[in-house]
Parts: structure tokens; C-alpha cells; sequence
């Protein structure tokens, strides 16, 4: 299935547009980045909870982040799980902030900062820069395997490429894509998927061989 097409399916059934919370305007791009490196090995509703400690402490902001104790840091954002490595993510991350001077990084200058790997980078530049760049997550690789668009070698730059060499560039394009692949993958193509009950099961590859009925 073409990547356009699975984008037109998906739509007829789901609604994804703009899901990204956001807490405070002033530090929008910051508050965005900082969610992408604390989703790295977590659900979303456990970033939701480590967002909601650096909102209320205040530290939702580079300078502030930079200057506050490493351990108040790592107190706040424990519900997003490995907070030791988040905390010096994040600081790291908010010193290259700062030195963007509001400048867009580019996806090589991201993918050098330490903990920041091709989906983080992705993800900053998507949500937080309106660069489109195609996220490739775990939910996006599961649909794709299953559903027969890549085989089990694929890489996460041949993934992103099947979406980036048919859609047109545009980032609030892939940022309902990549919310619509979440929300299908949510819905139905869970980890123990409901193929009876799903609208791609004829052009599916483990739908069609899935038993149920
Ligand atoms: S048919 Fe099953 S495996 Fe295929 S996309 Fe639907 S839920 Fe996922």
C-alpha cells in the first residue's frame, strides 16, 4: 500500500489533528523538545506527569532548567522513568537551546547532542520547528511490518524516506500522519492486534494470515 493512500484510510476513520499538548506558549519550542526526549522509552501519559512537575516548578524554560539543582531536576521528571539519563539529556539539550539564539537546528546538529538518536531528532524538529521531517516511531514500524510496506531489515531512514518520497513536504502533513499511525496503532494495531474488527485487514499482510475472524 502506497503511503499516500494508507494516509487516506486512515483519515476516514480517524481525527488527529494537532494532539500535542502544550502548557506554555512563551516557551513553546523548548516545552515541545524537552517532551520528545522525555517520551524516549515511555508512554505519553507518564510525560504528561513529569511536564506537569516542570510546569508547576517553573522550569519549564532553558535558563531555568540550566540553573536549577541536577537532583530537583531529576525529582520532577521521574514519572517519565530514567530520570538520571533524562536530566542530563534535557540539560544538555537546553545549553544547545540557548546557543541556538532561536535559530532551527538542523537534524545533523541535533542528532551530535548526546541522547538525542533519529527519532528524537525527528520528533524536535517536526513538532517543535515545523521541519517536515517524518517521524518513525515504534507504532509506525509495528503498522508497516504488519500491514507488508517494509520487510524485517527495514531501517528507520528507509522507513522515513517511504513516507518523505511520496508525501509532499509539509510538516502539519506529517504531524497528523504521525498522529493518525498513533491513533490506529492505539485503537486496533495494538501489541495484540484486533485484525476482526479493522478497516486495513484486506490489504494487510498479517491481517489477511491473522486468524481471527
Ligand atoms: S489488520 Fe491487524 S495487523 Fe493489520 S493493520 Fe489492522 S490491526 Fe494491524
Amino acid at each position: 500500500m502506497e503511503a499516500s493512500r494508507l494516509q487516506n484510510v486512515l483519515r476516514n476513520h480517524y481525527d488527529a489533528s494537532s494532539w500535542w499538548p502544550v502548557t506554555d506558549r512563551r516557551h513553546r519550542r523548548f516545552e515541545i523538545a524537552a517532551g520528545c526526549i522525555l517520551t524516549q522509552n515511555t508512554a505519553w501519559k507518564n510525560v504528561e506527569r513529569a511536564i506537569a512537575n516542570l510546569e508547576e516548578a517553573g522550569l519549564l524554560a532553558p535558563k531555568k532548567m540550566l540553573a536549577v539543582e541536577e537532583e530537583e531536576l531529576r525529582t520532577r521528571i521521574r514519572p517519565a522513568g530514567y530520570f538520571n539519563q533524562k536530566a542530563k539529556k534535557l540539560r544538555a539539550f537546553a545549553e544547545f537551546y540557548e546557543k541556538l539564539g532561536g535559530r532551527t537546528p538542523t537534524r545533523e546538529e541535533l542528532l551530535g547532542l548526546w541522547g538525542v538518536g533519529p527519532e528524537t531528532a525527528d520528533s524536535i524538529l517536526l513538532y517543535a520547528y515545523d521541519v517536515p521531517s517524518f517521524v518513525v516511531d515504534a507504532y509506525t514500524k509495528r503498522i508497516l511490518g504488519r500491514i507488508g510496506m517494509t520487510g524485517e531489515k527495514a531501517t528507520y531512514d528507509g522507513m522515513k524516506a517511504l513516507f518523505e518520497r511520496t508525501l509532499a513536504p509539509d510538516a502539519k502533513t506529517y504531524q497528523e500522519y504521525h498522529g493518525l499511525l498513533v491513533e490506529h496503532a492505539k485503537a486496533l494495531c495494538r501489541t495484540e492486534p484486533r485484525c476482526a474488527e479493522c478497516f486495513l485487514r484486506k490489504g494487510c499482510v498479517y491481517g489477511k494470515n491473522s486468524r481471527t475472524k
